[in-house]
């Protein structure tokens, strides 16, 4: 009988998607996975990491060792990845002897050094904060009259979680921020502050035939532990709550910033938007995104089904909004070890009976403070509705006028 369709023999692809870390991105993507019946094999170091009991295989190894990347690269169809701290010189090795690696090893060099992301953004004509790199004492404080105070510090490399970055208030903070960043050996720049009223983040999703879909505009919300020197996500707020004007120019930047780059994925674009309705964009990631979590429930299609049928060249599916309102609250680890685990079990235990919620637990092997520990994401009628279903999960009061 011949075939109208190419109905799939198997899965809906039978790419082996190789995933590089496996963390709770590379988890969630196995769950999308597993309902399209797409094998998903995952390299990293930890043997019970998050994505280890949900993918079809697991090589123990380190994504930023050549020889392990080389021999992981054997068992895959498709090259991708979870973290952008990945072995990049490897992957273009690998590229020009004909791996498939979505997106392009390009991109992650050029995103997993944040100066040269800087350097190619602004090439790109792309707004972003002022940037300088820095070397010694002297660069510093010569970028701390330029950009004035408060000056931020971060380490080109190896950032996550705000765990690179470091604010100066004043030119006598200059020598403690750098230290807490590990001196300059590290790799050091500046960005000059950006007064953001509202930091605002975008998925953007590439199919292999260029194909791009933007999901809504969404407002993430960072909190501050000055003791960490960190800046973690925290809250995010699907849609945002901005003017249809700034939604269209922050969409319109992302856009600009993925086109920019190469290879198919999701991408997340993170901005600020500042009190006179500039866009401003802070960084890029080049795979599912903290930002993109409620996607799972409050869209058409997830962040991470999305960025499988990318990589694997299957339709993009629709990245709109199925309910009017979402919000996703970060369950980040409140203290080491047992105690950590009781505060987060009781918060799990209120989003368990609240209408809306749903609860992801990323199983790590370890429970850490300001460590992500899982999600809660809840969708309501209306962000009011959803605002009032997150202060019963974090058993606040709830006011009359939410
Ligand atoms: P992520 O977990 O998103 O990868 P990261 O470690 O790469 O975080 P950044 O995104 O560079 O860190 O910064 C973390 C947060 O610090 C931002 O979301 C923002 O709140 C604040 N921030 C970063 N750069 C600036 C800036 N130039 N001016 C003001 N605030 C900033
Ligand atoms: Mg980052
Ligand atoms: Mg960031």
């Amino acid at each position: 009988m011949r075939r109208e369709v190419d109905v799939p023999v198997h899965g809906l692809s039978e790419t082996v998607v190789g995933v590089l870390g496996g963390g709770q991105l590379g988890r969630m993507m196995c769950q999308a996975a597993s309902q399209m019946a797409i094998k998903v094999i995952i390299l990293d170091p930890v043997e019970n990491c998050p994505a280890s009991a949900l993918c079809h295989y697991h090589m123990v190894g380190n994504y930023d060792d050549s020889a392990t990347v080389v021999e992981f690269a054997k068992r895959c169809g498709v090259l991708t990845v979870e973290i952008e701290h990945v072995d990049a010189a490897t992957l273009e090795k690998l590229e020009k002897q004909g791996v498939d690696c979505q997106p392009k090893a390009s991109t992650i060099r050029i995103i997993q050094d944040k100066l040269l992301q800087k350097e190619h953004f602004s090439r790109h004509d792309i707004p972003l904060p002022k940037f300088m790199q820095i070397n010694d004492l002297e660069s510093t404080k010569r970028a701390g009259d330029v950009f004035g105070y408060p000056l931020m510090i971060k380490s080109r490399r190896l950032a996550y979680d705000g765990r690179g970055n470091a604010v100066a208030r004043s030119e006598e903070d200059l020598p403690g921020a750098v230290k807490a960043l590990g001196g300059y050996d590290r790799g050091l720049y500046v960005e000059k502050w950006a007064p953001f009223v509202k930091e605002l983040a975008v998925i953007v999703a590439r199919g292999r035939d260029n194909s791009i879909l933007c999901y809504p505009v969404v407002e993430t919300i960072h909190r501050q532990d000055v003791s960490l020197w960190q800046n973690i996500c925290h809250i995010v707020k699907a849609p945002a709550n901005v003017p249809g004007k700034i939604m269209k120019l922050a969409t319109e930047v992302a856009c600009r910033a993925v086109s920019s780059l190469e290879g198919a994925g999701v991408f997340a674009i993170e901005l600020f938007l500042t009190a006179d309705g500039q866009i401003l964009l802070n960084e890029v990631a080049p795979r599912p995104h903290n930002s993109g979590h409620q996607t799972i429930e409050s869209c058409f299609t997830s962040q991470f089904e999305q960025h499988l049928r990318a990589v694997v060249g299957l339709p993009l599916g629709d990245p709109s909004l199925k309910t009017p309102a979402a919000m996703m609250y970060n369950i980040l680890g409140e203290d080491e070890g047992e105690p950590g685990f009781l505060m987060a079990h009781q918060l799990i235990g209120r989003a368990l009976r609240t209408p809306g919620a749903t609860v992801h637990w990323y199983d790590k092997p370890e429970m850490r403070k300001q460590r992500k520990m899982g999600h809660i994401t809840v969708v309501g009628h209306s962000m009011g509705a959803v605002e009032a279903r997150v202060r019963s999960v974090l058993n606040e009061e709830i006011t009359d006028d939410q």
